[in-house]
């Protein structure tokens, strides 16, 4: 087994990619543009939960062939929506090649769940093709393919932790010292990222502060949030996260509260949606207080279940060819 960042030299016959999901530790929304997105203060943080997706080249003419394994494999369109074959097609046109190739996804991360699962795939499909064709392309290549994607695709490429300025894609990385311990509690069923968005929209209208962009300040990284992850400190951390689109998420989904609860009666230092949710996040002190913090939710009962994990960890890499 080898490993490297993807920029290999020559075609392969199987290329495995490991890419991570991701938290936002901070997600302050702007009010809505006229091309119906909003401005972003994104601070993306890859944790150690993640998929695999495995490229092999296919017969002359067979084109993409895509299959899924996992919990949540039902719920993963195999079709050309799919972003790993959106992201393999878009390489192929970019190189007017004929996109033969068998993609195979081994699915942990939630879908629907705010982790960025999809948006995973396809940068993880881009770094696999890349390699499996031989093409060897620049990362700043690689990171404006992933932008036409998607907002949240190229910080998949990126991983560690980065400011996402933009509708999120505009992305710097951030200095973080030493590692920070996660529980991540999922539930049943997703919740729509686009709608989130709406519903965030109609409680700012519903309080009477307006939802344009005209009507909500441009957000802006926080420096305490900045500081605590240049420090290594969890605590500071914990009581600098903020999701603008927590009380959107809360509002479709009321029952995220009782999770949230949970996790905090159980320990956490912080605890947090996962971007447009539902997927709950927390912050523990160290690795032990993360594993309390799982168990005590996998017994609340408010969650499908909850996993312990560690980040920031790299992005989309290439673990076997
Ligand atoms: P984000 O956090 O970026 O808003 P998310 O984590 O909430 O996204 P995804 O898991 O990316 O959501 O899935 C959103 C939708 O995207 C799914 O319901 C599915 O229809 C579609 N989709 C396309 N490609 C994939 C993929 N490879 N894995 C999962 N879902 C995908």
């Amino acid at each position: 087994m080898s490993r490297s960042t993807g920029a290999v030299a020559g075609p392969a016959a199987t290329v495995t990619v490991r890419v991570p999901a991701k938290v936002n530790v901070q997600l302050g929304v702007g009010g809505l543009r006229t091309d119906g997105f909003h401005d972003l203060a994104n601070v993306f943080f890859a944790v150690a939960l993640g998929d695999e997706v495995r490229a092999e080249a296919g017969a002359p003419g067979s084109g993409i062939v895509l299959t899924c394994e996992g919990p949540d494999a039902a719920l993963v369109p195999l079709d050309a929506t799919n972003l790993a074959a959106r992201a393999a097609q878009l390489l192929a046109d970019r190189h007017g090649l004929a996109p033969d190739v068998r993609l195979h996804i081994a699915k942990d991360i939630p879908v629907a769940g705010g982790m960025a699962g999809g948006s995973a795939d396809g940068a993880a499909a881009l770094v696999a093709c890349d390699a499996l064709w031989g093409l060897g392309t620049p990362m700043a290549d690689l990171l404006a393919l992933a932008a036409e994607l998607g907002s949240d695709v190229p910080f998949a490429l990126l991983g560690g932790v980065a400011l996402g300025r933009g509708r999120g894609e505009l992305l710097t990385p951030l200095e973080v010292s030493g590692s920070f311990h996660w529980v991540f509690a999922t539930a049943d069923g997703g919740l729509s990222t686009p709608a989130v968005f709406r519903e965030c929209d109609r409680l700012r209208e519903e309080a009477g502060t307006g939802s344009s962009d005209t009507d909500v300040p441009t957000p802006d990284p926080s420096a305490v949030l900045l500081a605590a992850l240049a420090d290594g400190d969890p605590v500071a951390l914990a009581g600098a996260l903020g999701n603008d689109l927590q009380a959107a998420a809360l509002s479709l989904r009321p029952a995220l509260a009782a999770c949230l609860a949970a996790g905090t009666e159980a320990g956490a230092l912080g605890a947090l949606v996962s971007g447009s949710g539902p997927t709950c996040a927390f912050l523990a002190k160290d690795e032990q207080g993360a594993q309390a913090v799982a168990a005590a939710l996998i017994a609340s009962g408010t969650c499908r279940t909850a996993r312990a994990t560690v980040g920031p960890v790299p992005g989309a890499a290439v673990v076997d060819r």
